[in-house]
């Protein structure tokens, strides 16, 4: 589906952090998406870091990423030759102004020239999170162009105090509706089908409230496990990973009240009205939330890519680089309720982890059982479900039909749907709004606070002790008793 109304400017991508590998594995790759559907979009590409790259080397960076990422050859020609780089240090002040003076001037030689008075510049910080909070703060002595647009990457803030103090400061540099807090779930093909399927169907309209639904599970299990990344993720864990961002923001979409349109303004209110709503199951952490790590396995089974998987994980406080110390979860749930009307008394089961043998990842409704069963019929009424798959996108209806070989026998059959589509990658449909200077499917700053919030409460628990950190095998099953609405 398109959410998107394209708009003809021209922009300039600033990338502050080139050299990552965010901007290696999945910005760059995305704009490269982006270009395959829209092969006469003016986009220029300025990388910028503290490195001192030979002339050309980001060049062909860029060429070889666009290329991955499905671009044609014409246009990644026309992209990557009017790219360049800048090695600077963005704490900087004055290099912050020389790099966004030349982001807003005309490409030397371009043909479009006379275009480039109107550029959007946006200005992307694919940086580690303490220096973006600096950049902010050298960016407030800078002279910034006309519109310009922040593009910020998760986690932002590290709490809610943090996102909050975050926000203060980038409210002091440009408006809030030119700030993206990127999360790239909400460009996901099934993350935004969400959108027609509860709003342009009558079926599933009628029955998307507490009234029909009994539970609600958000899953994203992967089988990758550290991968390399302790440096990262053991500060981080699943539970501010994967929950705090990603599917908090998915659970938005999929509870929140129907919006009057499919806009910035109407969608972000809609999300955050859901966030504000929404407490821990019982009121408190302990309860309503479970944490535990990986010991040694073997994963077997498909990764992300669809690649199959087969190796040996030691246990995750023998991996490379982590202190076991700090008591990192690879594995995380919580279980919240959306206090209005709609969804009072509904528990919403939130999950993540490494390492898992079974990969769920989905967004799955539980329906509640009929009031009353006409006599006659028999066996147990089997739970009826609908399960939208996140990776990879599909769609499963179960529902209740006789039995194969009687009819007066209570069964089940499985409606299937692939709702795979030539659809841009998910860091390519939300840099396309980015790029248009619209924000619909990125975080808004309160509710980017909300999120926090919620996890705010069961983090301290943790640190508290008062919720006991189990183990799995890695390759194994989500553990017994996990994944509430699921059973
Ligand atoms: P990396 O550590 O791989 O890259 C950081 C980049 O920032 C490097 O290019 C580094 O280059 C540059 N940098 C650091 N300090 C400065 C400075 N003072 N001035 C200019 N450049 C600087 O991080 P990632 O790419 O992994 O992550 C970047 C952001 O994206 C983080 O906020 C992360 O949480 C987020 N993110 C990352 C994901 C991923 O899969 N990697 C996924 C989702 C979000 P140099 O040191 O040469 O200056």
């Amino acid at each position: 589906m398109s959410v998107r109304t394209r708009s003809d400017r021209p922009a300039t991508l600033v990338i502050l952090g080139a050299s990552g590998d965010l901007t290696r594995r999945l910005l760059l790759p995305g704009i490269g998406s982006l270009l395959a559907h829209e092969p006469d979009r003016d986009v220029r590409v300025i990388g910028a870091d503290r490195d001192s790259r030979p002339d050309g080397d980001f060049e062909a960076e860029v060429r070889a990423a666009l290329t991955e990422g499905g671009a044609g050859a014409t246009c990644v020609d026309r992209v990557a030759g009017s790219s360049s780089y800048v090695s600077l240090d963005a704490t900087d002040h004055g290099a912050l102004t020389d790099l966004l003076r030349a982001a807003a001037a005309p490409a030397p030689g371009s043909e479009a020239a006379e275009h480039d008075g109107e550029r959007r510049v946006v200005l992307y910080f694919a940086l580690p999170p303490a220096v973006t909070a600096k950049v902010c703060g050298a960016l407030c002595d800078v002279d910034l162009p006309a519109e310009l647009h922040l593009a910020m990457e998760k986690p932002f803030g590290q709490d809610e105090d943090g996102a909050r103090a975050l926000n203060a400061l980038v409210a002091q540099l440009v408006p809030d509706d030119q700030v993206h807090r990127v999360d790239h779930f909400l460009g996901m093909t099934t993350v935004l089908d969400l959108i027609a399927l509860r709003f342009a169907n009558r079926m599933f309209q009628a029955v998307w409230t507490g009234e029909h639904v009994a539970g609600i599970e958000i899953a994203y299990d992967e089988q990758i496990a550290l991968e390399g990344r302790a440096g990262y993720y053991d500060h981080a864990g699943a539970l501010r990973d994967m929950i705090q961002s990603h599917l908090l923001q998915v659970m938005a979409l999929a509870t929140m009240e129907p919006p009057a349109s499919i806009t910035e303004r109407d969608l972000r209110d809609a999300q955050a009205a859901a966030l504000r709503a929404t407490r821990l199951w019982g009121g408190s952490a302990v309860g309503a939330s479970r944490r535990a790590r990986y010991t040694a396995g073997r994963v077997e089974g498909v990764d992300d890519g669809g690649r199959a998987v087969s190796r040996s994980v030691p246990s995750y406080v023998d991996e490379d680089g982590v202190d076991p110390a700090r008591g990192t979860e690879t594995l995380a749930q919580i279980t919240v309720e959306v206090a209005n009307s709609r969804w009072a008394g509904v528990p919403i089961t939130l999950r993540s982890g490494k390492a898992l043998g079974g990969a769920n990842k989905h967004v799955a409704l539980t329906f509640a059982p009929v009031r009353h069963l006409p006599g006659g019929l028999t066996g147990a009424d089997p739970e009826d479900r609908l399960v939208i798959g996140l990776n990879p996108d599909t769609m499963e209806l179960r529902v209740t039909t006789n039995s194969l070989d009687d009819p007066l026998a209570l069964g089940q059959s499985v409606l299937r749907a692939d709702l795979r589509r030539a659809s841009l990658a998910p860091y390519g449909e939300v840099l396309a709004g980015i790029l248009d200077g619209d924000g619909m499917l990125t975080v808004r700053g309160d509710a980017a606070e909300e999120c926090w919030r919620i996890c705010d409460e069961v983090l301290a628990a943790w640190d508290a002790d008062e919720v006991p950190m189990e183990e799995y095998p890695a390759g194994s099953a989500v553990p017994e008793g996990w994944g509430a609405a699921l059973g």
